[in-house]
């Protein structure tokens, strides 16, 4: 689970050229745009991260006219995220913020403040999401299949250490496109797709995911690899196009990009290579391929890196770029696999509302 607001120590303190009354500080891997001599480093604060949704409480009302996110309501008109304070990219005389901090006393007395601790719950914080796409709506089948991984990839600006421990490692690069998740498996003879927290019903084609399945044969394609392979397998792969995320990519219909091919026998990822090769067979396009870099590099560094145009629309910078080994890998501070993504400030500032 990733931390929303957790203890953190001030790493470092900088001027902003040009700005008297704000100027930086430096959290975990993050910048953070605070009132001048409020912070020193070796400070303890709190750190809350971008999407985080913080309550409609006296201390966040400062916060109301920049930040305020009404409830979301689904269409029997339940509540699906409540009111609240939505913390986002900004960006303060040129300089890039993200997230906020408050001094360690907004906890709630008897709350453990370590560096670490994570107080994310104790501040009623919630993690907001964008209300979701049209179109994805259709039966559910079930909750998300145990047998695949989610697929979430963790923000380079909490893994200093873990850059540190891979340094002179070969990764490959992707482009991170901004769209929505989806998974396709079979599994002891069945077919299935999922959204990125439910198995959805693929014969329900209100649902785009099952007419995207539909439109590529994905139940053909799989069947077929499953056959030619020996072993269960699962796509997972960004659905792009019109009705998601705005068609970024101005798209003439929805369609796939995968980033993984896993081998449900084992539960492993397809080394990088036999992936793309597997895609291939399938007739299925993979997500931009960017290449490799061996990892040299600061947080910072990797962030300058994610700048750029979509290979997809050279008109629109792209949200980042993702980076995997070329064969799976763990690492001790990552939930999952070893792979991360970096994201494009300038993506967050332009798309992110
Ligand atoms: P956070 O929890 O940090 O807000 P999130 O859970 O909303 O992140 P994303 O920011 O969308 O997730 O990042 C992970 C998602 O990125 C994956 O679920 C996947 O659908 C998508 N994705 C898009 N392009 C790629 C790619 N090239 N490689 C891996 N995942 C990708
Ligand atoms: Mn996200
Ligand atoms: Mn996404």
């Amino acid at each position: 689970m990733r931390k929303l607001a957790s203890v953190q120590a001030v790493n470092a303190v900088e001027p902003i050229p040009g700005a008297d009354a704000i100027e930086k500080a430096r959290v975990l891997g993050w910048w953070v745009v605070v009132k001048k001599g409020e912070y020193r480093p070796g400070d303890r604060v709190v750190y809350c991260e971008i999407d985080s949704l913080l309550p409609e409480r006296p201390e966040f009302e400062f916060l109301r006219a920049s930040s305020f996110k009404p409830a979301q309501l689904d269409a029997d008109g339940a509540t699906v995220l409540p009111a609240g304070f939505r913390i986002k990219t900004a960006r303060l005389r040129g300089q890039v913020s993200q997230g906020i901090c408050f001094p360690p006393s907004i906890v709630p007395p008897g709350v453990p403040l370590e560096e670490g601790a994570d107080v994310t719950e104790a501040l009623g914080i919630l993690k907001w999401e964008p209300p979701l796409p049209v179109g994805m709506g259709g039966q559910v089948k079930g909750p998300f299949p145990g047998f695949l991984p989610k697929t979430d990839e963790t923000r380079v600006q909490v893994l200093e250490p873990v850059l540190e421990r891979h340094r002179g490692k070969v990764f490959h690069l992707t482009e991170k496109l901004d769209g929505t998740s989806f998974s396709a498996f079979v599994h002891r003879g069945e077919f299935g797709i999922c959204s990125r927290n439910l198995h959805m019903d693929e014969a329900d084609e209100s649902n785009v995911l099952a007419r995207v399945a539909r439109g590529l044969r994905l139940e053909e394609r799989l069947r077929e690899s499953r056959d030619r392979l020996g072993f269960d397998l699962a796509v997972q792969a960004e659905a792009i196009g019109p009705g998601i995320q705005k068609n970024k990519y101005a798209l003439p219909a929805v369609t796939l990009r995968a980033f993984s091919v896993l081998n449900l026998d084992t539960g492993r990822l397809l080394d990088h290579g036999d992936m793309l090769d597997a895609l291939g067979r399938m007739g299925l396009d993979p997500v931009p391929q960017l290449g490799t870099l061996t990892l040299d590099h600061t947080v910072d560094a990797l962030v300058a890196l994610a700048e750029g145009y979509s290979a997809l629309n050279p008109k629109i910078q792209r949200e980042g770029v993702v980076l995997r080994p070329p064969s799976e890998e763990y690492d001790e501070t990552l939930v999952g696999r070893l792979s991360f993504k970096v994201i494009n400030p300038k993506f967050l500032l332009k798309f992110d509302e």
